[in-house]
């Protein structure tokens, strides 16, 4: 079957539908009004709230048909998947941001292409960020990613360590800070995961006192960005809500993940 000149397998029509183009943009439509009434809900402007689409797992060639459907905005938690997709669809105009834990070996393949990252969580990735990217002569938006469940298996930074990295932040002049970023415990239990919400926003409080562009918050994905709107969320990053369930285990982007209970 072919859309817009790409070619569907029976697997990617039994995952995405006979017509993904259209698929995603109508869940898109629900997931923008959704976010809007989540905004009204929390005296918050619709608009104000910023949707990332999570594009991990889906294929580069489907892909082109969400970019066909309106979605321009990509973000990706692995930087090898995320390369590899740039790759094959470096001819349209797409904002890739790597929103995943990045080895700093890594480092040197994201500057060529990202526009943003929102795992940044230790010194040694600043420094090496910071050193690739006065090379490419570019900077970059980042946030910071906080542990805030407590989970040991979760990246990001431990919450009483943030404060003493952010003053650091100023010696890598080619970051750009944007604010702070999190994962909530993935529990089926609505105030744990608030409460994981309210931390950050705590947390952004105190850090933009030190570093006035640390302002935002970028947390809430299909399960509870609504949640996150209520707590201040100024960027969601939402996947399966738009492009249905992810066939591969998550475990494979959260080591030692715990299943929503
Ligand atoms: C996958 C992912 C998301 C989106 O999760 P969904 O359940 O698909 O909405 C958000 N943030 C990060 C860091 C992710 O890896």
């Amino acid at each position: 079957m072919t859309h817009h000149g790409v070619e569907l397998s029976t697997e990617d029509v039994a995952r995405f539908g006979d017509d993904p183009s259209s698929t995603f943009a109508a869940n898109l439509q629900v997931v923008r009004a959704r976010i809007d009434a989540a905004s009204l809900r929390s005296g918050r402007k619709p608009g104000d709230v910023r949707l990332l689409p999570v594009t991990k797992t889906v294929p580069a060639h489907v892909l082109r048909l969400a970019f066909a459907g309106g979605i321009s905005d990509f973000g990706e938690n692995k930087l090898q998947e995320a390369r590899d997709k740039q790759a094959i669809l470096s001819d349209l105009a797409i904002r890739w941001s790597i929103i995943g834990h990045l080895q700093t070996n890594k480092v040197k393949y994201l500057v060529r292409f990202a526009s943003e990252f929102h795992a940044l969580d230790s010194i040694r990735l600043a420094e090496e960020l910071n050193r690739r990217l006065e090379a490419e002569d570019r900077d970059l938006d980042v946030f910071v990613q906080v542990n805030t469940s407590g989970e040991a298996s979760k990246y990001g930074l431990p919450p009483d360590e943030l404060m003493s990295f952010v003053e650091r932040l100023p010696d890598y002049p080619r970051l750009k800070p944007q604010g702070l970023m999190t994962l909530a415990i993935l529990s089926g239990e609505a105030e744990r995961v608030r409460t994981c919400f309210q931390l950050l926003r705590s947390l952004r409080d105190r850090a933009v006192s030190v570093h006035g562009g640390l302002s935002r918050l970028s947390m809430g994905m299909s399960g509870d960005f609504e949640i996150a709107i209520e707590e201040g969320a100024d960027v969601v990053r939402v996947g399966q809500a738009i492009f249905g369930p992810r066939p591969t285990a998550d475990g494979h982007y959260w080591p030692g993940l715990i299943p929503r209970s």
